[in-house]
């Protein structure tokens, strides 16, 4: 089972055609699907068995209401980004509340944000809203919600490191420019809580290699490319078979709550 667990919608003529052409060629069952609701209904009415819908809301603008209306028009899951304040602020907790009570897990972006010029709302892009020490905070307090960061927090790469290993809720993916600037050695130097035979364990036991989800993040001509970076740090770091399959899409499918035959 490969599951992307990062990819956004886009309106272009025959996107979801190419898209599945392209994970069929590159063996992906399913994708996390980010988009607004409308697109994502239309994507499940395309292909149900392999879209993983994840609602883009705005926090700090939507209310926690729209988690339920989310979930009941069937997402699976949630997308954060560019928020009105914090991401650990408590005005957020309603919604945080919502999603793990309703098992929505939450795709948050972390650190720096792509400058898009022509974005409406470019000037009210805060990069430093989003830093993963944030994940912290909110993963404590509601230890049910399943989070996962993007771009393992590029770049405030120790953060996202540590909230990682002390919290089993918290997850990352690779995608965004890490795995192109970045050696497998400092990947590795960040999930270094393994060795054996010493004390420093992760929270709840889990492996560093638990905690990344392969994600790719690029228009669908470049997902080759960013499956191939992936492989590569696995080749490079020796990373065992269990773990491949838990990167490529065990741990997305236990974080959804999808069966794996
Ligand atoms: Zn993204």
């Amino acid at each position: 089972m490969i599951i992307d667990s990062h990819i956004h919608y886009s309106p272009s003529k025959d996107f979801l055609k190419n898209l599945f052409a392209e994970c069929d060629r590159l063996k992906i069952d399913k994708v996390c699907l980010i988009g607004k609701r409308d697109e994502l209904v239309s994507a499940i009415a395309f292909a149900s068995d392999r879209v993983i819908p994840l609602e883009r809301i705005r926090l700090g603008y939507d209310s926690e209401q729209i988690v339920e209306e989310a979930k009941n028009s069937g997402m699976m899951g949630l997308k954060i980004i560019n928020p009105a304040y914090n991401y650990d602020d408590e005005r957020a907790f309603p919604m945080y509340e919502k999603a793990a009570e309703l098992e929505m897990p939450i795709l948050f972006h972390l650190g720096i944000v792509a400058r898009k010029d022509d974005a409406p709302d470019i000037r009210d892009h805060h990069s430093n809203r989003m830093r993963p020490i944030y994940l912290d905070y909110i993963a404590r307090n509601f230890p049910k919600l399943k989070i996962i960061g993007a771009h393992l927090g590029n770049p405030w790469y120790e953060e996202a490191s540590m909230t990682g290993r002390w919290n089993s809720n918290v997850w990352y993916d690779l995608s965004g420019s890490t795995l192109k600037k970045k050696s497998p050695q400092f990947i590795r130097s960040l999930l270094w809580w393994d060795k054996p035979n010493h004390p420093y364990q992760g929270h709840d036991g889990k492996h560093p290699y638990d905690k990344i989800v392969f994600g790719t993040d690029v228009a669908v001509e470049w997902m080759e490319d960013v499956m191939n970076d992936y492989k590569r740090l696995m080749d490079e770091l020796e990373i065992p078979e269990e773990y491949r399959r838990k990167i490529f899409g065990h741990t997305a499918a236990e974080i959804f709550g999808i069966s794996v035959n």
